[in-house]
């Protein structure tokens, strides 16, 4: 069904469905706000359906169920399927790592009677939206003897939480006529943590109560924030948006919406034809780039070592399996927002509660960067979504020549397979905030397994 609202005419199942799914959602980008994190919570729900890691499973044969981790940070699931690999694959693709505040390797200082932490912003962020807002601390503080202090500070109601501060509205004269891009500049993303001096202690008093407090509860040392990786996140669960419920705020939907339900569509598959296949990566907010991002071997190598498993070590099969794989490549579309229309063309855009969403191509100054599906594949999506009596919805990236974005798309076309853009329409994308309809949350789901099985 192209481009009508989910509501319309809609079962009161479906509308329970739709309300069911949403609390699991919540529930996942609550916990889930890393890539870490999201990829501890997958591996959770992933092993109660009968996956198992990839060094426990005994035989690959059509219908096992094995997933491999990647440096904690990137998963990929399969479910063998009755064909081989070389018949084509479908991939699912989503990125679970999301805009954020990263602290830097030197971050602890005291200044004026308070400790903060230096940090250096990770992805594209309005940096005036991360002041004022309670904050979180996530992450890791790896240390020599190797074992690893997992971080996570500001999330139970008991918890104290962090936060940047912003100059009053009084005394912002000069303040106020600066450019949006230089209200808030980068090195003023401090985070404040402390206020009390050490008992004793003469010089940064403030700042050895806090080395103090992080001894006692971590066992670190100063120089141990060398090797950590903390990210700066708002702080609080993910909740319903809108007095009918309609929708749900939180942090991190870029692209863990995407994540979540394509995860559980591979959860739902049972003996597919062709092999499902979810993938999901770190580091798309910068680049797709590193060990964890869509750029590395890790995918193709999982799955040379699948076919090994399988007896097959031919090198042509891997080119195989990679040019004769279908995938969506998931993640979330600008949703069309009434207080904005003007950067958007009414005819191409993405609108909340119209399903999910395919972008022919995304990209910026005439497409550049963008993967650009074929038209053939899309007609086989369609049929595959209309089959199934899925919503769905095209759309651009805003207006011609407004701005903007890429995706890893790209990446995987590069394997010569077909690949389209598909995902959720958000509000706020990239803000501390985010919103998306959970009619939308619910439909990509159904749109993902129809896309496995088809
Ligand atoms: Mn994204
Ligand atoms: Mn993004």
């Amino acid at each position: 069904m192209y481009a009508k609202n989910i509501w319309k005419d809609i079962s009161e199942d479906k509308k329970k469905a739709i309300f069911d799914f949403g609390k699991d959602y919540i529930e996942y980008l609550t916990v889930g706000k890393t890539e870490r994190r999201a990829v501890v919570e997958t591996e959770k729900l992933a092993r109660k359906h009968g996956f198992v890691s990839a060094d426990e499973l005994k035989s690959y044969k059509p219908g096992a169920k094995v997933f491999f981790v990647n440096k904690n940070k990137n998963i990929a699931l399969y479910i063998l399927g009755k064909k081989p690999l070389t018949e084509g694959i479908r991939i699912l693709g989503a990125h679970i790592d999301s805009p954020r505040l990263d602290l830097k390797q030197n971050p602890l200082y005291e200044s004026n009677g308070f400790a903060l932490l230096d940090t250096h912003y990770y992805g594209g962020v309005k940096k005036y939206q991360y002041v004022t807002i309670p904050l979180a601390l996530h992450g890791v503080i790896c240390k020599k003897d190797g074992t690893v202090a997992d971080v996570n500070i500001g999330e139970d109601k008991g918890d104290p939480v962090v936060g940047i501060s912003d100059l009053l509205i009084h005394l912002s004269g000069d303040q106020m006529q600066k450019t949006g891009d230089k209200i808030i500049e980068g090195e003023k993303l401090d985070v404040t943590i402390g206020s009390i001096p050490l008992d004793g202690e003469e010089k940064d008093a403030v700042k050895a109560n806090v080395l103090k407090l992080l001894k006692e509860k971590y066992g670190i040392e100063e120089e141990d924030f060398l090797s950590a990786e903390i990210e700066v996140v708002p702080a609080g669960p993910a909740r319903d948006y809108g007095l009918d419920r309609s929708m749900i705020a939180g942090y991190g939907h870029d692209d863990r919406v995407c994540a979540y339900t394509s995860l559980r569509a591979i959860l739902d598959v049972k003996n597919p034809e062709y092999t499902s296949c979810c993938i999901l990566v770190d580091k798309e907010e910068i680049g797709s780039v590193g060990a964890t991002g869509a750029h590395s071997v890790f995918f193709e190598n999982t799955i040379a070592y699948m076919l090994e498993a399988m007896g097959d070590t031919s090198y042509i099969s891997l080119k195989r399996v990679m040019e004769n794989a279908r995938m969506l490549s998931s993640d979330v579309s600008a949703g069309f927002d009434p207080l904005f229309p003007e950067v958007n063309e009414s005819k191409n855009a993405a609108y909340l509660n119209n399903g999910i969403v395919f972008n022919k191509y995304t990209g910026a100054r005439g497409k550049s960067g963008s993967n650009d599906a074929n038209p053939e594949y899309f007609a086989w999506i369609r049929k595959v979504m209309d089959e199934n009596n899925i919503h769905f919805q095209t759309a651009e990236l805003g207006k011609v020549d407004q701005g903007g974005g890429g995706t890893i798309a790209y990446i995987l076309g590069n394997y010569n397979m077909n690949v389209i853009d598909a995902g959720i329409s958000v509000l706020n994308m990239h803000a501390p905030m985010e919103v998306v309809a959970k009619a939308d949350v619910y439909e990509a789901y159904l749109a993902y397994r129809a896309f496995l099985l088809g």
